[in-house]
């Protein structure tokens, strides 16, 4: 239980405005803040910030609390992570965290690096299974330098095999079950959660392992297992191959899928490639990378649900200062095959001439319609300008009308009247956009 007079401390220490204006963008009305709804999808804004009671609540949605709650609710966690998550952001030692507590984070970390150790070393040994999953990391392309930069394993088929080395090491059994690595079987007996699957550590900021991700080698199910959330891993706060790309001379980083796409790009010298921890992308990651980057493309696989996950990060993107990207990959499902076909400089081509995000959205909605048919042309077009009128400034209207007029046949002067009436419409949603570029712009100047 964590002490009462705590979390009065830390509600003490965080302010609810400057907390959910991390993840919302929020306008001041009066005593209050206002924006769009981070719980459901909405156009207008029916989403309020009470600085007066710290709380939040939704017209719309109901969706109501305080500090805790929002990111609980947000970043889909338990309370003590929101709490944790809470107290590193204001500059508190975690809630209990006596010397007790720290002791095993630390030989939980340390545990995790002999247990990357132990696996980097079943993978060069030279049983039979050991040589089946040197020639997987071979079959995907990684060369033996790639395999020691990212710590890559193999856990072999031996369940008990990581206990016992353990175990030899000197961990007890709290530390081994505050690992997260082992689990326990109905009759009592402790295996490995990874076993017959090649191996990647995680690692935080620091460098530091806090995770592993497992795949099978084969077509068998579960394709991955991931490491559950201990006392040093909290997946929708962690971005994998953060720690190289934050490194980075560059500030254009590429969020992959998987990885696998990270790990292959990451070869072709593309040091930026990062990507989500076995989960989609959440707001706690996208306020990661934000802080490092000026520039995100969206790099997910070219099938549907690949691209439904673009449309699903641009809009968590939405209220992030970074400029956002979305590479299409023709001829490829996925990045890593695309630089496996065509090679890394290919590829990197393809990243220079990245489009926008207006432009993928406007060809996801292009893909809806038939225009061959009079009335599908018509209502792709008013979508269309519907679309610019709120995303768009007056000069990117102009060439996209001038686009849009070409794909449909429809005058360009008939386009931009209809899409002068939208942005009328839309003016007061305009008006915001353009106060975040302004806003945009003012930070990028500092
Ligand atoms: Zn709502």
């Amino acid at each position: 239980m964590i002490p009462h007079e705590y979390i009065e401390e830390l509600t003490r220490r965080t302010d609810i405005v400057e907390l959910v204006g991390s993840y919302v963008q929020l306008k001041r009305k009066g005593r209050l803040y206002g924006g769009l709804c981070p719980f459901h999808s909405e156009k207008t804004p029916s989403f309020y910030v009470y600085p007066d009671t710290q709380s939040f609540y939704c017209f719309g949605c109901q969706a109501a609390g305080d500090a805790i709650s929002f990111v609980k609710k947000i970043n889909n966690i338990s309370s003590g992570e929101a709490i944790k998550m809470l107290a590193s952001r204001a500059g508190m030692p975690e809630p209990q965290e006596d010397d007790k507590t720290g002791r095993l984070r630390s030989r939980v970390l340390s545990m995790n690096k002999e247990a990357a150790r132990f696996f980097h070393a079943c993978l060069n040994s030279t049983v039979e299974e050991a040589r089946q999953a040197r020639a997987y990391w071979r079959r995907r392309g990684l060369d033996d330098k790639t395999i020691v930069r990212f710590g890559l394993g193999y856990a072999p088929n031996d369940g008990q095999a990581l206990y016992q080395y353990l175990r030899d090491k000197g961990y007890n059994q709290q530390e081994l079950d505050a690992s997260g690595l082992f689990k326990r079987s109905p009759s009592g007996r402790i295996y490995c959660l990874f076993w017959k699957r090649v191996m990647t550590p995680i690692f935080d900021l620091r460098g530091n392992i806090i995770a592993f991700g497992g795949r099978v080698m084969d077509d068998s199910k579960p394709k991955y297992v991931n490491s559950p959330e201990t006392l040093v891993y909290h997946k929708s706060e962690t971005v994998f191959a953060m720690q190289i790309a934050k490194r980075s001379a560059s500030r254009r980083f590429v969020l992959c899928e998987g990885y696998m796409d990270v790990i292959s790009m990451q070869q072709a010298g593309i040091d930026t490639a990062v990507c989500a921890c076995g989960t989609a992308l959440t707001p706690g990651q996208v306020r990661i990378i934000s802080e490092y980057a000026d520039e995100v493309i969206l790099s997910y696989d070219s099938d549907e649900a690949g691209q439904k996950a673009t449309l699903r990060s641009l809009e968590l993107f939405r209220n992030s200062p970074v400029k956002v990207g979305v590479l299409q990959i023709p001829g490829a499902k996925d990045p890593d095959e695309y630089i496996k076909k065509y090679g890394p400089e290919r590829f990197q081509a393809l990243l220079d001439g990245v489009g926008n995000a207006l432009d993928f959205r406007l060809k996801r909605l292009r893909d809806q319609y038939d225009l061959s048919q009079d009335a599908q042309r018509l209502q792709y077009v008013k979508e269309a300008v519907e679309m610019l009128a709120e995303r768009s400034n007056p000069t990117e209207q102009e060439v996209y009308a001038g686009r849009l007029a070409e794909e449909t046949n429809i005058s360009k002067t008939a386009i931009l009247a209809q899409l002068g009436t939208a942005v009328k419409r839309a003016g007061g949603k305009y008006r915001r956009e353009k106060n975040r570029e302004l806003l945009r712009s003012g930070e990028m100047n500092q």
